[in-house]
């Protein structure tokens, strides 16, 4: 099913948790709303759920208004960061739960409901949990236990908030995946909501990227990680070194460094570069050459690439690069020495309203 939302607004007394909201989900599709705490992730799923009411705006499933229709009309399916399954139920009565509360003209036979929470069982890799009760599970498998709940009612639409936000880093990072293979295989519209930009950057086709109610940016997720559409997206998606400084001509300067801002056609005025740490290229320093002058302050070099905290010669600031660990061995490196880096991709955000 599709999903649309058009010019949501909320406010919760005086704040404006969501702002003027247009957002367009595709059917099938796996999409992550993304962004610091507060920015109003939870509050927009909410409203697509029939949670929560906006003030004005509207929500569109498969181009119907559903503005005002009751949650259980939209057929949504929630998992929620902490997993609501019944304590006293088993496993298998928990997965059972919704379709054995549905009215009882649409309730399903008790052979078909034991067939269809074994399949679901099944799907989530838990089959042999199935007489089990919450309290003797982990975490994740309460998660995937939760996520076959929802499915059971066979929802339009698969509603996820921080699912795996309380395991641990490593049962995330496999259920991630894992949640990845089954959307491939069922296709569902989900919309997953995380303040944790590599688990959406890995899950999602799409990646929404919100910021104090406002939609900053929306695109794929190679799109939204390579091609930031402002500071903001930069500084949340992953290490960036900033470089703040002053434009003219279609040139930055920074401290006692220069760059070409590329495609600035004679904006002037503040100037902040945005870097990521492996889009600088590291040489030893030579006298003239181009480039930010930086001491190597600190080398960690375990595996296929080495960080380098270096400290800039002119401003002090701080910079990280990331480089292939056999260019680090290569140039043989030691801490204390002098070295040039230069920008080999770079994006310049010009404050023409700034003076200079
Ligand atoms: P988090 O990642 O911390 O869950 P979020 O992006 O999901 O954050 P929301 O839960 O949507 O944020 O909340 C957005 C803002 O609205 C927050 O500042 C929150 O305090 C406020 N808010 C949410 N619900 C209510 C409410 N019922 N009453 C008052 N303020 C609320």
């Amino acid at each position: 099913m599709t999903i649309q939302v058009k010019n949501i607004n909320k406010r919760f007394g005086d704040f404006v948790a969501l702002n003027n909201v247009s957002l367009d989900f595709p059917q099938g599709e796996l999409t992550a709303l993304l962004g610091p705490s507060g920015c109003g992730k939870t509050t927009l799923l909410r409203c697509i759920a029939g949670l929560e009411h906006p003030d004005s705006g509207q929500v569109l499933l498969e181009g119907q208004d559903a503005s005002r229709s009751h949650v259980r009309e939209r057929q949504v399916g929630f998992v929620f960061q902490h997993y609501a399954l019944f304590k006293h139920m088993t496993v298998f009565e928990n997965v059972a739960f919704g379709l054995r509360v549905k009215p009882r003209s649409e309730r399903p036979s008790e052979d078909q409901i034991r067939r269809k929470v074994k399949d679901l069982l099944e799907l989530v890799q838990l089959d042999w949990l199935a007489d089990r009760y919450p309290p003797q599970l982990s975490g994740g498998q309460r998660q995937r236990i939760a996520l076959a709940r929802a499915l059971a009612v066979e929802p339009r639409v698969l509603l996820l908030d921080e699912p795996f936000g309380a395991l641990d880093a490593k049962v995330r990072k496999e259920l991630r995946r894992w949640l990845r293979r089954l959307h491939d295989e069922l296709h569902v519209t989900s919309i997953f909501v995380t303040h944790d930009q590599e688990e959406a950057l890995e899950v999602a086709d799409q990646v929404v990227l919100m910021n104090k109610g406002n939609v900053e940016q929306i695109g794929a997720p190679d799109e939204v990680y390579n091609h930031p559409a402002s500071p903001f997206v930069y500084g949340f998606l992953g290490n960036v070194n900033v470089f703040h400084g002053r434009v003219q001509d279609g040139i930055l300067a920074s401290g006692d460094a220069s760059f070409t801002v590329p495609g600035e056609g004679g904006a002037a005025g503040k100037g902040t570069a945005y870097v990521r740490p492996h889009e600088l290229e590291v040489d030893r320093y030579t006298p003239g050459a181009e480039g930010i002058v930086v001491k190597l302050r600190r080398a960690h070099a375990i595996g296929p690439l080495a960080q380098l905290d270096l400290e800039r010669d002119d401003t002090n600031e701080l910079i990280e690069a990331v480089i292939p660990n056999e260019r680090f061995s290569s140039l043989g490196l030691k801490e204390g020495e002098t070295l040039v880096v230069r920008p080999k991709r770079l994006r310049v955000f010009v404050d023409e309203g700034a003076s200079i």
